[in-house]
């Protein structure tokens, strides 16, 4: 542990309630300044993968990332990738501040309270019969220590009452991370790179909702589906904490 983690880590020991989006001293997991500008995904621009709408002259429907063939029915994301969100997002996973494991949690678990007033309404919360994360590469979550993915399921799961089985997809590939890749790329860098590894949960016939972190173009999202759809899941549903709001690559330049 680098001697600024363990700084970090004795002082989530002292003050246990550090707003997780600026670090500032705060009661709660965020302060009142960073959650004005936590931005809840209310308009989406596609209805398979979720996309945000971020430019108000973009019509609906268009979406260049699913013009990929996509296995999830659908994947939505809790809150715009950005600010505060995007901040504690980084210290967990780069920082190794676990203290903010437990706030996203808690963030993730707000926003699926307050569904139907999101764009989360399309997914369906209550009749999943199985809840998993997004896998790291073995290497890789030695590395970090943890899977951020499996942080959020498992409190979810909990929530939602179904079992959450942070071993039931598997990465058998090291993958590139895919911030700085171009779309095709993305979809290329994580082609084949899962697999499932049937054990304690049955997958065929089941309802399945996937857990990630942060989600962009969705090319990850979908192999993972696509490895449980080839093992009979009945459907396979994504939920992300973040989305990437992407600028509308494909779309013609507006006036
Ligand atoms: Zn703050
Ligand atoms: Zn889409």
């Amino acid at each position: 542990m680098e001697p600024k983690e363990l700084w970090t880590g004795l002082l989530d020991l002292v003050y246990p309630t550090r707003c997780a989006g600026c670090d500032a001293l705060d009661p709660h997991a965020f302060c009142g300044a960073c959650r004005k500008e936590l931005e809840p995904v209310r308009d989406i621009v596609c209805q398979r993968c979720g996309q945000p709408r971020v430019d108000w002259e973009t019509p609906a429907g268009h979406c260049a990332a699913c013009r990929h063939p996509r296995a999830f029915d659908q994947l939505r994301g809790a809150y715009v990738y950005s600010g505060p969100l995007r901040q504690a997002i980084g210290a967990l996973k780069f920082r190794r501040r676990i203290a903010a494991a437990r706030a996203l949690a808690e963030l993730l678990a707000e926003a699926v309270a307050k569904a139907e007033h999101l764009s989360l309404a399309d997914l369906p919360l209550a009749s999943v019969d199985l809840v998993c994360p997004v896998p790291l590469y073995p290497k890789r979550q030695r590395a970090r220590g943890f899977n951020q993915a499996t942080l959020l399921a498992e409190p979810l799961a909990r929530a939602l009452g179904v079992p959450s089985d942070p071993g039931l997809i598997k990465r058998i590939r090291d993958t590139r991370p895919q911030p700085g890749l171009s779309g095709d790329d993305r979809e290329r860098n994580v082609a084949g790179a899962f697999s499932v590894v049937e054990g304690q949960h049955p997958i065929r016939g089941r309802r399945i909702l996937v857990i990630d972190d942060v989600v962009t173009t969705g090319a990850t999202a979908s192999q993972c589906a696509a490895v449980l759809r080839q093992a009979g899941a009945a459907g396979v549903w994504v939920l992300a904490l973040a989305r990437a709001a992407r600028p509308t690559e494909g779309m013609p330049p507006s006036a």
